[in-house]
Parts: structure tokens; C-alpha cells; sequence
């Protein structure tokens, strides 16, 4: 069986071990952009040039771009065969409609919301002491994951795929939530 998931999550949901979890339980290919980018900056490509400044900037990088190398990737034995759970994509409305077009007559199983509360990010986040989650930094990466997601999961929504999964308990508590809803959504 092919599982093919996509998982949103504020930054500080937990996001991270879900994605582990999911890997874990159904054998799928982790595949997370910004990974992918950050490698491709480390690397010194010619595309990793370019994604870097765009980057350093706070900005997204451009909907072509990221398009190809999810195409390109998704097009990999694993990820066309267990299958993948997306991480970092679709950002965009444009890119959403894309990743319906690059995987054609293959349904998504499900587009994973993990839901925590502003508040409670925002306090998690704060306890994680790093030097860059000053309040206002925090207040702006998620300010900025509001204004680009909500319409993605909007689009996913009208297609009866979203899946919101309270993100609130024991990490144990959320992974078996989540794998129960996702299992709710398997043919
Ligand atoms: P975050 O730190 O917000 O969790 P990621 O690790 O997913 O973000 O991505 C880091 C950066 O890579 C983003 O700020 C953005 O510049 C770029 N990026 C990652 N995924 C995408 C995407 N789907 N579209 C455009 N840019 C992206």
C-alpha cells in the first residue's frame, strides 16, 4: 500500500516527531523543503545559491523552483512506492495545485493539520530559550505561517482532505491520535 500524506503544523506543534512517528509507523519517505534546501545551500548548487538569499531573508523561495524539485523527488523509488509524507509543502495555493497535477490520477490519503493554539506555541517556543525566539521573532514566523497556510489548508478543505489533529497532550497521547485519524483515512 501507498501512503501519501502532506502535514501542516505551527512552528513549536510538534511537527518534527510527527513527522518520525508517521515514517516509523507507515515505512514513508520524510520529504521536508526546507531540508531539501538547506541541503542543496550546503551543497553549493547553483539552485542552492539562489534559494539562499531568498532565505536569509525570511522570503519563500519561488513556486517554480520548489515545484521541480518536489516533482523530481516524489518521482524517487521510495516516495513512489511506501510512499511520502511532505513536510515544508505546499506554502502556497499555486504550489497546492501543483502537487495535485504532479501526482495526477494518485490520490493524497490525507492533508494532516496539527493543531496547537497560538498561546500554547507561543509559550512552548518561549521555554525552548534560543537566542532567536526573541518575542517578536516568534511573533512574526508565526504571524507569517497564518497568512501563507491558512489558504493551503482552505484548498485542501474544500477537497474533503484535511485532517485537523488536536496537537495538545503527551507526545505519546498526539502520535496516537494522529495515527488513528490517519488510519480513519486509508483505503
Ligand atoms: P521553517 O523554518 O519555517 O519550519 P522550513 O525549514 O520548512 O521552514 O523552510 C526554511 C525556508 O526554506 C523557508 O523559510 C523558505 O525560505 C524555504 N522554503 C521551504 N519550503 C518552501 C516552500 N514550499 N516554498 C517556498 N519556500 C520554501
Amino acid at each position: 500500500m501507498t501512503v501519501r500524506l502532506v502535514i501542516f503544523g505551527r512552528q513549536g506543534a510538534g511537527k518534527g516527531t510527527q513527522c518520525l512517528n508517521i515514517v516509523n509507523t507507515y515505512g514513508v519517505a520524510h520529504i521536508s523543503t526546507g531540508d531539501m534546501l538547506r541541503a542543496a545551500v550546503k551543497a553549493g548548487t547553483e539552485m542552492g545559491r539562489r534559494a539562499k538569499a531568498v532565505m536569509d531573508a525570511g522570503e519563500l523561495v519561488g513556486d517554480e523552483i520548489i515545484n521541480g524539485i518536489v516533482a523530481e523527488r516524489l518521482a524517487e523509488p521510495d516516495a513512489a512506492g511506501p510512499g511520502f509524507v511532505l513536510d515544508g509543502f505546499p506554502r502556497t495555493r499555486p504550489q497546492a495545485e501543483a502537487l495535485l497535477e504532479i501526482l495526477g490520477n494518485d490520490r493524497l490519503d490525507a492533508v494532516i493539520n496539527l493543531d496547537v493554539p497560538l498561546e500554547e506555541v507561543t509559550a512552548r517556543m518561549k521555554g525552548r530559550g534560543r537566542a532567536d525566539d526573541t518575542d517578536e521573532a516568534i511573533a512574526r514566523r508565526l504571524a507569517l505561517y497564518e497568512e501563507e497556510t491558512f489558504p493551503v489548508l482552505e484548498f485542501f478543505a474544500e477537497k474533503g482532505l484535511l485532517v485537523t489533529v488536536d496537537g495538545l497532550g503527551t507526545e505519546e497521547e498526539v502520535s496516537s491520535r494522529l495515527i488513528a485519524a490517519v488510519n480513519d483515512h486509508l483505503p
